[in-house]
């Protein structure tokens, strides 16, 4: 499962329980992140987001996608060709509601971000469809 390795994690003494999680993030983001739900399409804040920066988790800071491999899938999510690092997400399969998917979690905290596709942009293929609330963008000054 997850490897807690982040060093915001080992600083505040996490990982944290549910009950904890619940505490700290706002409830919309709880419920993306702890519970899986994921955001309407078309609503979220960072769809047409064009700033350059990074993309961090909402709940543990851990850097997670760049602006520079976002491009416009017309799926109503954010979507990404690629992870800012490989260590950044851990791809778990997910066999819930009969389908069959990969979800795409934050290495750090296991926070659900949302699923990751084939039908993606070149150059990698891929598409990281995720969802607005589970990530705090960082503009690059
Ligand atoms: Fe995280």
């Amino acid at each position: 499962m997850f490897t807690f390795t982040c060093r915001k994690i080992v600083k505040d003494g996490l990982p944290r329980s549910e009950k904890e999680w619940e505490k700290l993030l706002k409830p919309e983001v709880y419920q993306i992140l702890r519970e899986k739900h994921i955001e309407s399409p078309f609503t979220g804040k960072f769809l047409y987001n064009k700033e350059k920066g990074v993309y961090v988790c909402a709940s543990c800071d851990n850097p997670l996608f760049s602006s520079d491999t976002k491009f416009d899938s017309g799926s109503g999510w954010p979507s990404f060709w690629d992870v800012i690092s490989k260590d950044s997400v851990e791809l778990e399969p997910d066999y819930s509601f009969g389908m069959k998917r990969v979800e795409v979690v934050c290495s750090c905290c296991g926070g659900h971000l949302d699923h990751v596709f084939d039908d993606g942009s070149p150059p990698t293929g891929k598409h990281f469809c995720i969802n607005s609330l589970s990530f705090i963008f960082k503009e690059k000054k």
